[in-house]
């Protein structure tokens, strides 16, 4: 296992952190405005929020650039060339957020939005448009890299690739959110066969993300652990939202969300955080579990 992955995993589960997008909402990001153009035009903003996860108790937080690949920023107003300058802002100001602290970046990188079986693009492009990502991304300073939010393997495979050749340790996150058991991602494929293709492209840590709540996340986090032997990253929604004037409204609270952790651990959950609709006082819940789990 990667030394970085070992040092952290000595104190598990790790505590991770939970959703960004929610808190730029909150600090005035317009509906599909593109955060990780906040990198240049709005540093302060986007530390706020990753230091918002660092005072929670967060050991391990992400990066603003979930969407700073070419395709998904061209989309979103933003200019292709500045791929690696986005992605090395997203990452220094996360390692700004840590400063003083031992709390890790682990960077982010989404799906590109292309659609590999309908021919937009090919595996090839996918993997030299990560390879920019995942090079500002390290020359930002970030501790890992964490591909999340994936629902097509052979493109999340393309991501880990990429990234793998930083010399980073590098998470492999899917959403699984379709089938009646919510156990497949939306291109059919099983935990089983994503891990396949993930472990074969290099991936050191399998995760799921996103997609449903918490309890939901118990069987495949079992089932992830079980074809990688490996502690699995969780990054859960926080339960099903209300939609009230237009705004998705969660409702479940903190400590609700925290009560399901112990079942994860118990499923191979080796980093515990959340995903659309949790803020720091779902992490800081999350941390109170911890210590209390420990005394
Ligand atoms: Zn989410």
């Amino acid at each position: 296992m990667h030394p970085t992955l070992e040092r952290l995993l000595t104190d598990k589960p790790v505590i991770i952190d939970g959703a960004w997008g929610t808190q730029f909402q909150l600090l005035g990001l317009g509906s599909g405005e593109s955060p990780d153009l906040w990198n240049l035009s709005h540093p302060d903003r986007v530390l706020k929020v990753a230091k918002g996860y660092v005072d929670a108790g967060s050991q391990v937080i992400i990066s603003n650039t979930f969407g700073s690949n070419r395709y998904t920023l061209q989309k979103a107003g933003g200019d292709p060339d500045q791929v690696f300058e986005i992605n090395k802002a997203g990452a220094a100001i996360s390692r700004q957020a840590c400063e003083g602290t031992d709390c890790l970046v682990f960077a982010s990188m989404g799906p590109s939005g292309e659609i590999l079986m309908m021919g937009q693009v090919t595996e090839d492009d996918l993997f030299e448009a990560f390879k920019v990502q995942a090079e500002g991304l390290a020359a930002g300073g970030a501790d890992g890299i964490v591909i999340e939010t994936m629902s097509c393997p052979t493109e999340a495979s393309a991501a880990v690739r990429a990234a793998k050749t930083t010399g980073l340790p590098v998470v492999a996150s899917m959403t699984f959110d379709s089938g009646k058991n919510k156990d497949r991602t939306m291109m059919g494929a099983t935990p089983e066969k994503a891990a396949k293709a993930l472990l074969a492209a290099g991936a050191d840590i399998l995760g799921s993300n996103c997609g449903k709540g918490i309890e939901g996340f118990i069987p495949v986090c079992q089932r992830l652990h079980d074809a990688s032997g490996l502690p699995v990253w969780i990054k859960a929604n926080r339960g099903l939202p209300e939609i009230v004037d237009g705004v998705a409204t969660y409702s479940q609270t903190p400590e609700q969300f925290a009560s399901f952790a112990p079942a994860l651990v118990a499923a191979g959950a080796g980093f515990l955080g959340g995903c659309c609709g949790t803020d720091p006082s779902v992490i800081a819940a999350l941390v109170e579990w911890k210590k209390g789990n420990r005394q």
